[in-house]
């Protein structure tokens, strides 16, 4: 069973990924507004991996949930003390999914992307990533 360790960056938060397969991790980037803004960067990148592989260690994550924009809630989870985020999950993916922030893994290569989503909205300046899928619109 694959682990894989992660922490916010004062290492308050601490957790581990625990997948049955390293594919039941789906990680995508995503160049929609909304994710901009979460990541303070020009895209968003997370893993999907089912809500139960989260496995938190230490600490506890502040939530921030509000609509993303498009009519549906996204909840948000990161950390009060230094600001790092942990992971998100719409509504809709509440019960069963959890979007892991990449950047947030002690090896963030791990997990390599499959996708991209939103590529309507990618910064003008920054190419494909190649040989995985692309979608000019939608998430999930
Ligand atoms: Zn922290
Ligand atoms: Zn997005």
């Amino acid at each position: 069973m694959p682990v894989y360790s992660g922490s916010c960056v004062c290492r308050r938060i601490e957790y581990e990924l625990r997948l049955d397969s390293p594919d039941d991790a789906r990680t995508s980037l995503c160049h929609c507004r909304n994710c901009k803004k979460a990541f303070g960067t020009n895209y968003g990148l997370t893993a999907k991996v089912p809500k139960d592989a989260f496995c938190l260690l230490k600490g506890e994550p502040k939530e921030h949930a509000a609509d993303n924009g498009s009519g549906a809630v996204v909840h948000r989870e990161f950390c009060d003390h230094c600001g790092s985020f942990i992971l998100e999950y719409g509504e809709a993916a509440k019960e069963h999914s959890r979007y892991i922030c990449v950047g947030s893994l002690d090896d963030p290569e791990a997990l390599p992307p499959k996708g991209e989503f939103f590529c309507k909205e990618r910064a003008s300046w920054m190419p494909e990533v190649p040989n995985v899928f692309h979608k000019r619109e939608i998430k999930q």
